[in-house]
């Protein structure tokens, strides 16, 4: 069985159509979203529009709850509570309720899928070293995990650590676990601009990390023409 993993689309609809025209040339059998459908950019509700389309399983990311009000956007920096905050006025309210209804985790046979730790989903921390993951693992009860929220792909391996962290395909060993962070849709921070975004292969066992480029200029046009501010644009291009 082959399925897609996204994660952080952030408001930006042209990383998501592209990432969609590619999954639309695979034979895969289930996308999953990670969350953060939300702020940053300038589509929220197209994006979420989009996502309800694709028929993704979704979970929600703190975005998401910012955006909508079952948290509050004080804990983050400016730029990101003011684009937040507008996602959240874009949203009917219908829309609001769908994303207030999303779960923090799924656990579908062998995988759990959570935007920041299995651990302690809402608390939004960061897998990003190896002692992190070391704690994950500790109280992860499936063989992987697919998360997202640094928008940084990589892979950990228990009891390895960081075992990978460019675009390509991994064979993942059948008596190992894995934490598998998919990267960001629609703000990528590894320095690359093209989105991110993952296939599973249970038949190979194999991870396959992508990269698509998408008009980033139109995405950075549309940041500005709604009045968001211009670092938002500017960081696209740095992928950043
Ligand atoms: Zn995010």
């Amino acid at each position: 069985m082959k399925i897609a993993i996204i994660s952080d689309l952030h408001s930006n609809l042209e990383a998501l159509t592209a990432v969609r025209h590619e999954l639309d040339k695979e034979a895969v059998e289930q996308i999953y979203c990670l969350g953060d459908i939300l702020g940053y950019n300038a589509n929220p509700k197209e994006v979420l529009q989009m996502v309800r389309e694709m028929n993704a399983l979704s979970i929600a990311g703190n975005h998401d709850h910012a955006a909508v009000g079952l948290m509050s956007a004080d804990s983050f920096n400016l730029v990101a509570k003011e684009a937040v905050l507008w996602s959240g006025t874009q949203l009917s309210e219908e829309e609001i309720e769908w994303v207030k209804n999303l779960p923090l985790v799924r656990e579908v046979g062998e995988i759990t899928f959570v935007h920041a730790t299995p651990h302690h989903p809402e608390e939004w921390g960061y897998v990003l070293t190896r002692s992190h993951a070391d704690v994950a693992f500790k109280s992860l009860k499936t063989r992987l995990c697919f998360l997202g929220h640094s928008h940084l792909p990589c892979l950990f391996e228990e009891n390895e650590g960081l075992v990978f962290s460019e675009a390509g395909t991994v064979d993942l060993k059948k008596e190992s676990r894995y934490i598998i962070n998919v990267g960001s849709v629609g703000q990528p921070r590894d320095g690359n601009p093209k989105a991110s975004y993952v296939l599973y292969d249970s038949q190979t066992n194999q991870v396959h990390f992508k990269r698509v480029e998408y008009d980033l200029p139109l995405t950075q046009k549309k940041v500005l023409d709604v009045g968001l501010p211009g670092f938002l644009a500017e960081r696209l291009a740095m992928g950043r």
